[in-house]
């Protein structure tokens, strides 16, 4: 029995059912080779989303452009991998448990971290999956045999390994450090977490009074309560204000402290009174005056930026309150001089939006240069390459200036740090292991730190962690470097930088883990092959179809799983890969989805022809087993013209989408394919051969079987071309045309048609525009004639090139079929004149029809539209001899008036001479 096509284009019941297929059938899983020849490697990482995540619109762009990409290597017939894992993501994970406590009237503090842990991990069993689950939606042809979690055993010894290794190193340090910390996650968070925001708010001037004298020194503070904790007031040594206070000290009014002055840089005698307040442990760059000066830090606000015991009567209340109240205080007390209005740089968290407060505080950090001087060196050298190439710049520039990556989190979910405080001679010991006893005196009391790792510096790591590192793995061996990253740039510094660092450190010797007996690389092979991946695409933003940036507050988010559920996922994926110009944001609008639908419909019911004929012509339907291997089209034979065209093209469109692809050119690829099956195969070919592949004399068997053949062979491998970008509708027809015994598992395993040269036909393609000319200019006369469907109209041609005589004459029934035309005569002089008539570069075709026209009727029409146009006319004049009116009205509605009595007048001509022509009464 023929497997049929349902009759409706139904894409959730087929695209549920193939992505069930590929998984269970374990398609899409690279096992690894034995020792001996590798074919061509493509590996990808998936950048793993959140546990917590949904899938977004950001998402199904970035996961269209690596699936097209991973699937189009696979069918080239590269060892394809594809990793797929998902992150633990700290600090959103633990907010979103703690959330689901305090609907139980519970805190985690309640539970304590080891019973909280424990639900975490119930969370992540019950809730986690979720995001992976909408990927299957997509087709995304991953390798769920390796799937991964960032808190997997073994890469989580990967994590503890690292850390060690550069502890080791001294690339790890332990420091007090002025951090960005947000008072409501209870955490520091790194530079990149902080989104900054100008505001207006006040600058407040406060003189202090210097000891043993009568004089004053203002200073100038945007937060006035951190002066509780100032330590001195620096002034610049070239400024000649202060020569005579140099050495001197002044008194810290409200606390009754004496501090010095000092003479620092920080100090800038352009701006303002020249002197500053230094508070070391409550911003930035005090606290590296403070060093430099070796000043005390007094640390004034607990955790949550309420004021501590070092705030003296000012204890236990907020920082903002805080704050009105040294006002209060300093301006009752003569003190406060002065308050200007002032735009702030104000640092918000971009998690709970807390403005962010400088704190001093105890912290792991990375010494980042020398890992960053590697990064930057294989950039430089081009072993990653950037698409689109600015980002090569964007990246270096934040190279150039990295600070140290401060790593630890005041979280209880993530990875712990692997260091232990003895409990009793406080010495620090850092292992791979937790550790029984102190190292140095012997106590049985080691305590783990209680901070855990930043999230990124365990997904820094994944490209060599996922692959078994630090093992000497045949996985790291043969898939390392990746070939490639596709993400966002929104995590270009957060992860991709960080990675190439991490990567470039750890897969470069003594780091690199090698198998035994394999050749030691050289100094710059290593490095070239140290790199995490050998690309970077970085994709642009998927906005709505105003070009509007999607927000939840502004209500404008589109759900991809809707938009699939309405259009399915062919159409969804089809629109963003037709809209991806590298570089270019998406204004993304379903009705372009809609559009998309229709082009699967399009291929759908041209299927559905397709197997109507081969089922009626009683042929196999079933093709060789060769053709979905081959790379081009097999068992084609091309005899006419339509035969030659078609092939030409396809090898033509091949061998752009692959040049398309190679360079991302995502949107060329996708719009180039649609042109092709749609505007050419379907609306074109399929039409042209009708009356070959239907005829039903006896002489004509042979023909009409090549015919069948031939749409079976152009069908099938331009399913193939289009596979990467719909992957589901293209499986659910190939299937078809194999009958169910198809020569292999998958489209998805099939070869990707490249462009064969030897079929490539020039001469038959410019032939076929030609003919498509003369067609579509038939038509179009037909329509401005008003000729009725029905009726067959005889037509000249006058050809500038003699040449197109025989092409004409050979495909004449196609022209009389397709532009309902009866009669065709060529002449020997031009017929670009007559009405009815068209002129191109190289015919001139003219329609002979004469319109039936209803002389009468047609008359009085003339006769009354004459009758207004005159009417217009004389009004017109009228106005325009009117001087008053002329002075009054502005000129250019007098110009306008001129002008329109000038068109009625040649209007006016126009329909007199018409009416002569028809001899009206
Ligand atoms: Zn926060
Ligand atoms: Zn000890």
């Amino acid at each position: 029995m023929p497997h049929e096509l349902p009759k409706a284009y139904e894409p959730g019941a087929i695209e549920t059912r193939w992505a069930e297929y590929w998984k269970d059938e374990k398609l899409f899983h690279a096992s690894t080779p034995h020792e001996g020849h590798v074919r061509n490697v493509f590996s990808l990482l998936l950048p793993p989303p959140n546990v917590t995540g949904r899938l977004h619109m950001g998402h199904m762009l970035n996961q269209t452009e690596m699936d097209i990409i991973i699937r189009w290597h696979r069918m080239r017939g590269d060892l394809t991998l594809w990793l797929p894992g998902t992150d633990h993501a700290g600090i959103a994970t633990q907010m979103m448990v703690e959330r689901q406590l305090r609907s139980e009237g519970k805190s985690r503090r309640d539970l304590g971290r080891e019973a909280f842990i424990e639900r975490v991990w119930c969370w992540r069993k019950q809730y986690g999956g979720a995001i992976l689950d909408q990927m299957k939606r997509l087709g995304a042809s991953v390798d769920w045999q390796r799937e991964y979690f960032t808190m997997d055993e073994n890469l989580s010894g990967a994590v503890r390994e690292v850390f060690v290794r550069l502890y080791e190193q001294k690339l790890i340090y332990r420091g007090k450090y002025i951090v960005n910390w947000c008072p409501d996650c209870g955490t520091a968070i790194s530079d990149l977490e902080v989104k900054h925001e100008d505001v207006p708010g006040k600058l407040y001037e406060i003189r202090y009074p210097v000891v043993g004298s009568t004089e004053f020194i203002t200073v100038a503070t945007t937060r006035p309560e951190t002066m509780l904790g100032d330590t001195a007031v620096a002034v610049n040594a070239k400024d000649d204000r202060y020569t005579h206070l140099h050495g001197k000290k002044v008194v810290l009014p409200l606390m009754n402290r004496e501090i010095p002055i000092i003479l620092d840089e920080l100090a800038n005698p352009e701006f303002g009174t020249g002197a500053v307040k230094v508070t070391p442990a409550h911003d930035p760059n005090d606290f590296q005056a403070g060093l430099r000066h070796n000043l005390p830090q007094i640390d004034v606000m607990d955790e949550r930026a309420h004021m501590n015991e070092n705030a003296g009567p000012y204890a236990g209340l907020d920082r903002f309150a805080a704050r009105k109240a040294v006002l209060a205080d300093l301006e009752a007390q003569g003190f406060l001089v002065g308050t200007k209005d002032y735009t702030i740089a104000l640092g918000k968290c971009d998690r709970s939006g807390t403005v962010v407060e400088p704190r001093l505080s105890e912290q792991w950090f990375v010494k980042i240069e020398p890992l960053a001087k590697r990064a930057i060196e294989v950039v430089e050298k081009g072993y990653i390459r950037f698409t689109p190439e600015n980002y090569k710049q964007i990246y270096l520039n934040w190279m150039y200036n990295i600070h140290d990556w401060c790593i630890s989190r005041q979280l209880w979910w993530g990875h712990r740090i692997p260091a232990w405080r003895c409990g009793d001679c406080k010495e620090v010991i850092v292992a791979r292991e937790t550790p029984a006893k102190c190292n140095k005196c012997g106590s049985s009391n080691p305590e783990q730190d209680t901070d855990v790792l930043d999230t990124w510096f365990s997904s820094a790591l994944l490209p060599f962690t996922s692959l078994g590192w630090p093992e000497a793995t045949r996985d790291l061996e043969v898939f390392y470097p990746t070939s490639l990253l596709i993400t966002g740039f929104d995590i270009l510094f957060f992860w991709v930088a960080r990675m190439i660092m991490m990567g470039c450190w750890f897969m470069t010797p003594p780091e690199k883990p090698v198998q035994a007996g394999r050749k030691p690389e050289s100094h710059e092979e290593a490095l070239r092959n140290s790199v995490p991946f050998r690309e970077v695409y970085i994709h642009a933003l998927v906005r709505d179809a105003e070009r509007q940036k999607m927000s939840k507050t502004k209500g404008n988010v589109l759900d991809p799983i809707e938009v699939i559920e309405k259009y399915g996922t062919d159409a969804t994926r089809f629109t963003l890969a037709a809209m991806a110009a590298p570089g270019t944001d998406i204004a993304f609008n379903p009705s372009r989805t809609e559009g998309y639908r229709n082009f699967a419909n399009k291929i759908w019911n041209a299927a559905r022809f397709m197997f109507l004929n081969v089922d009626r012509l009683g042929g196999e339907r079933t093709l060789s087993s060769a053709k979905s291997v081959d790379k081009g089209v097999a068992g084609f034979k091309a005899e006419t013209l339509e035969d030659r065209w078609i092939l030409s093209r396809f090898n033509g469109v091949a061998g752009y989408v692959n040049e398309a692809l190679e360079t991302y050119r995502f949107h060329e690829a996708a719009n180039r394919i649609y042109d092709f099956f749609w505007g050419e195969f379907c609306d074109w070919y399929i039409e042209l051969i009708k009356p070959r592949l239907m005829s039903e004399e006896a002489s004509a068997k042979a023909a009409t079987e090549t015919a069948c053949n031939n749409l079976v062979s152009a069908f099938e491998a331009s399913l193939r071309l289009l596979h990467p970008v719909m992957p589901f509708i293209t499986e659910e027809i190939w299937h078809a045309i194999y009958d169910g015994k198809p020569p292999l598992k998958s489209i998805a395993l099939a070869a990707y048609p490249q462009s064969n040269e030897k079929q490539i036909d020039l001469k038959s393609e410019t032939h076929m525009v030609v003919l498509q000319d003369l067609i579509v200019s038939i038509r179009n006369l037909r329509a401005e004639l008003k000729v009725e469907p029905k009726v067959k109209v005889p037509i000249q041609i006058y050809l500038h090139e003699l040449e197109m005589r025989s092409v004409i004459e050979q495909n004449r029934s196609s022209i009389e079929r397709l532009a309902n035309v009866e009669q065709i005569s060529f002449v020997e002089t031009s017929l670009a004149k007559l009405p009815g008539a068209r002129h191109t570069a190289r015919f001139d075709v003219h329609v002979v029809y004469e319109q039936k026209i209803d002389v009468v009727a047609e008359c009085a029409r003339l006769k009354k539209e004459l009758e207004k146009l005159e009417k217009d006319i004389a009004n017109a004049e009228r106005q325009l001899s009117n001087q008053s009116y002329l002075a009054k009205a502005p000129a250019n509605v007098i110009a306008g008036l001129r002008k329109q009595r000038q068109e009625n007048e040649v209007l006016r001509n126009k329909t007199k001479s018409k009416i002569e022509e028809l001899g009206c009464p």
